[in-house]
């Protein structure tokens, strides 16, 4: 399925759970402005190949992305460090202030306090006693006075700073950019399981007994028929081959015989001497029955040590 080890070793991370997930990290210095760290380190890539190896996965329906973050960046210098500030938009001072403010109906507007009289409430300006709230007059709970010129205004000119390089930005010119997380999709753990555990020890084992490893091989059999190898495995002696078929099986609960037949008549028809099925979680009594039958050595769950007897006894 995947030719580089290193890929199946990060996908074995979240499948063991070791990681929950790959987690992005804002970096202003690299290309994509994120990477993923653990991911890089795993896959012994530079940060931009190991995005895009891991939005290949994602592709393929092995990852799924998740929405993370967005965060607001210096459209000049890329840094998230930024600072809100607000200014009175007609002269531009910084010291304005926030109250609460009335509106009354002959137009004039100001700080609820300038109303308060007594018990009531009476316009400043036209003497008047405030009725009803929405009818003669108009309540904003937030409304700003420039301390500088006296203007009062509903909304403040907001402008973000950007502290690394100073620059001024305006809401409209700030940068975003969002952030995902990458796991595994539940449907896929079962399949990957099965690909990915044995697979490596069962390859590593083969090596190590000086078996040449081809993962993934169609070749075509002696009726001339082209089949599918998980793993074919061969160790070459002078004149003499001897070519292991390594098959890969899963089911729910047991593994049916057609796929011990299937995989012997594949390896059969390749010459293969020795045929290893790995079925996880188990094969049924049946197809148990046809592997006696074939000699096929079976590998139930993860279980090298038995892999690895059965191998040596050869
Ligand atoms: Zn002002
Ligand atoms: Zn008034
Ligand atoms: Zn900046």
């Amino acid at each position: 399925m995947f030719k580089d080890e290193r890929i199946w070793k990060l996908l074995q991370e979240l499948i063991e759970k070791r990681k929950e997930e790959l987690k992005p990290k804002f970096d202003p210095t690299c290309e994509n402005l994120y990477r993923y760290p653990e991911a890089e380190e795993i896959l012994g890539k530079p940060p931009l190949t190991t995005v895009y190896l891991i939005e290949d996965l994602a592709r393929l329906g092995y990852l799924k992305k998740i929405f993370k973050e967005k965060l607001f960046l210096c459209p000049l210098c890329n840094s998230d460090e930024l600072k809100y500030e607000t200014y009175c938009p007609k002269c531009h001072s910084a010291y304005i202030l926030k109250m609460k403010a009335l509106e009354h109906i002959c137009g004039y507007l100001g700080k609820l306090e300038t109303y308060q009289d007594g018990k009531n409430l009476r316009c400043p300006k036209c003497l008047q006693e405030l009725q009803i709230i929405d009818e003669d007059y108009k309540f904003h709970p937030a409304y700003y006075q420039c301390q500088n010129c006296e203007e009062y205004f509903k909304e403040p000119k907001e402008l973000w700073r950007c502290l690394k390089c100073g620059a001024s930005i305006e809401k409209e010119n700030l940068k975003e950019i969002y952030l995902f997380s990458y796991q595994l999709k539940e449907e896929e753990i079962g399949l990957l399981k099965l690909k990915a555990l044995p697979k490596d020890k069962i390859i590593a084992f083969l090596k190590s007994q000086g078996y040449e490893i081809e993962e993934g091989v169609k070749i075509n059999g002696r009726s001339g028929a082209e089949h599918e190898i998980d793993i074919l495995a061969i160790k070459r002696s002078g004149p003499l081959e001897h070519r292991i078929v390594v098959g890969f099986a899963t089911a729910d609960d047991e593994v049916p015989a057609e796929e011990v037949i299937k995989l012997y008549a594949k390896a059969y028809d390749v010459n293969a001497a020795d045929i290893i099925m790995v079925a996880l979680p188990k094969l049924s009594a049946d197809a148990l029955h046809f592997a006696k039958h074939y000699r096929i050595r079976v590998f139930e769950k993860e279980d090298l040590e038995k892999l690895e007897k059965a191998l040596l006894e050869k």
